[in-house]
């Protein structure tokens, strides 16, 4: 009797044991998530009962609470350094970094578990390091509410996409406006991820798939990695989905309004968490559930697509850790880098696409047409799916970047993300060239709280810099040298000028008279004839030039020496 009431006592403690370990979207049979309580708790909780898992908490967000990683360790190492040396594979997770979509937030708690209890699973994670991000947006996290994803089908509550100063943090990795970026940053950096996913939930058309996918643009990828990425992981992930019921498609992004006009991988910039991550040679890629299907069986997929991943680094992690380190040296030598590429209007790559019917029916709340998807009519086409890009900007690589002492605010960025930049030794000259800005577009309004400028020209003019004390080197022979140019060339679509970090050298802080400066006009004409014949031959080709007084002033004004050198001057020096 005694031995049979210690047993089922011991039954029964290990049924409150496990209870805990069971996630809120496992006990409302998947039609809730995990708040950003419930979900640290966990972790907590599960670190404390399995050493092979720590819980790290990084730096701040906007909010003030800290970022936390979640970090399985097999053999219970937590130093990166050290793991690295072991030739660990690290493989980073982000969840929620818009907490209105938080089916990676419960697929990520339960796979850390399973991870931990399961052996199978166990054995999976000798060679790989499981990090996880359970919440980047915090403050959003925290703003729970049930109507912010109208389309979406669950959870019952959830989170608000943006962050506690209005930002998209997936629009934020190059210019850091939130504490949750740099904290991110410093984790990216210390952990330098060989593999990184970040989970989402997608708008837009109706079609069969519960998961779609984003993988970075494979020709961001040194030729290795990019070949390994082609030839090996991505049919790998599709065949392993597969073979768990997940077939996947990519990101329905359309051509025109429906996807029987063909899919595009759109271009996107470092701004985004995947592209980000190329530029240190991250394989990278976003997982998509789409919003209409429920919520349990999305965060299932989302369970599948990270548990597929860590299949393939048990049997590729060498690999892919060697191709990353290639990486790095592939681009230290290259001569030039794109920084900007297009979609190539002419090769689209047919795929199978399983989409609903579109039907275009008359409204009953506007009388007009409006698009509806008919569930009861599943097709499979072939589709064109516009995938390849090319390069739409090519920069040669300086041999140094100068950054003046007055922008010590970028030099800080660079280190953040791991830049080596050199002091001050001794005043030297060096010859070279600066950018100045010729034209650019800016919104009306703000996106992502800038005035942001794109199509960016500008003209390179020759010109000496001596070091002053204070200034800073930028040596362009170091690994972090994609990063580098994708910041520092303000061409580049995620460049610090775009981002309206050099806002200041677009406005003229002298002028003019005009008469006063006609005397001086005159003088400047009769001394200069080379001056007075393209003054004269503008105004002979140029109607509205020859009709205004003001604009001809300008004209000989900017060609004069009291016009400031710096008006429109990019003032980081490009050594040669
Ligand atoms: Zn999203």
């Amino acid at each position: 009797m005694k031995k049979y009431l210690t047993a089922l006592c011991f039954l029964s403690l290990l049924k409150v044991f496990s209870q805990d370990f069971i996630t809120p979207f496992e006990r409302s049979q998947g039609t809730e998530t995990a708040t950003y309580e419930e979900g640290i708790e966990f972790y907590q909780k599960l670190a404390s009962h399995y050493p092979e898992i720590k819980v790290f908490e990084y730096g701040t967000t906007d909010i003030g609470k800290p970022l936390h990683l979640v970090v399985f360790s097999e053999d219970r190492d937590f130093n990166p350094a050290s793991l690295k040396a072991k030739n660990k594979t690290i493989f980073l997770i982000i969840n929620a970094i818009h907490p209105g979509e938080p089916d990676g937030v419960d697929a990520s708690m339960m796979l850390l578990r399973d991870v931990v209890q399961n052996n199978k699973f166990r054995k999976m994670c000798k060679n790989t390091i499981l990090a996880i991000i359970p919440f980047y947006n915090v403050d959003g996290a925290l703003q729970r509410n049930s109507f912010s994803r109208a389309n979406q089908n669950g959870p019952k509550s959830y989170g608000f996409r943006a962050n506690a100063k209005n930002l998209d943090l997936n629009r934020d990795f190059i210019k850091m406006d939130s504490e949750n970026a740099k904290t991110f940053v410093k984790i990216f950096q210390t952990w330098q991820p060989d593999v990184q996913i970040d989970n989402h939930v997608t708008n837009g058309a109706d079609y069969q798939y519960t998961m779609t996918y984003i993988f970075a643009n494979p020709v961001l990828y040194a030729p290795d990695m990019q070949s390994y990425f082609l030839k090996e992981f991505k049919p790998d992930l599709l065949n392993l989905m597969k073979k768990k019921g997940e077939e996947m498609c990519p990101y329905v992004e359309t051509r025109k309004n429906i996807p029987d006009s063909g899919l595009v991988q759109n271009v996107r910039s470092p701004r985004f968490s995947h592209i980000y991550a190329t530029q240190f040679h991250t394989l990278a890629l976003v997982a998509e559930t789409h919003m209409l299907k429920p919520f349990d069986k999305r965060v299932w997929a989302t369970y599948k697509m990270m548990l597929s991943i860590l299949e393939i680094l048990e049997k590729d992690g060498i690999k892919i850790q060697r191709n990353r380190k290639k990486s790095f040296e592939y681009f230290q030598k290259q001569e030039k880098l794109v920084l900007d590429w297009k979609i190539n209007e002419t090769k689209p790559t047919m795929i199978d696409f399983k989409g609903y019917e579109a039907e275009f029916v008359t409204s009953n709340v506007t009388g007009l047409l409006r698009l509806r998807y008919n569930t009861q009519k599943p097709y499979t086409k072939k589709i064109p799916y516009y995938e390849t890009h090319e390069p739409k900007l090519i920069i040669q690589k300086p041999k140094m970047y100068i950054i003046p002492r007055a922008y010590v605010n970028i030099v800080k960025m660079l280190e953040m993300n791991g830049v080596q930049i050199t002091r001050f030794t001794k005043k030297e000259t060096f010859k070279g060239f600066y950018y100045y800005i010729k034209d650019f577009k800016t919104p009306k309004y703000p996106y992502e709280g800038h005035y942001f400028h794109y199509d960016i020209e500008v003209e390179k003019k020759p010109d000496t810099y001596t070091l002053q004390e204070g200034d800073f080197v930028v040596m362009t022979n170091q690994p972090h040298i994609n990063f580098i140019m994708n910041v520092l060339e303000p061409q580049a679509p995620d460049s610090y000028f775009a981002w309206n970090f050099f806002d200041t050298i677009l406005q003229q802080k002298e002028y003019f008279s005009d008469y006063v400066f006609e005397d001086i006009a005159e003088k400047l004409l009769a001394e200069n004839p080379a001056l007075r014949a393209e003054f004269e031959a503008k105004k002979r080709n140029d109607a509205e030039f020859a009709q205004s007084s003001s604009k001809q002033l300008d004209f000989i004004y900017k060609n004069s020496p009291y016009y400031e050198k710096h008006h429109q001057r990019y003032p980081i020096f490009r050594v040669e």
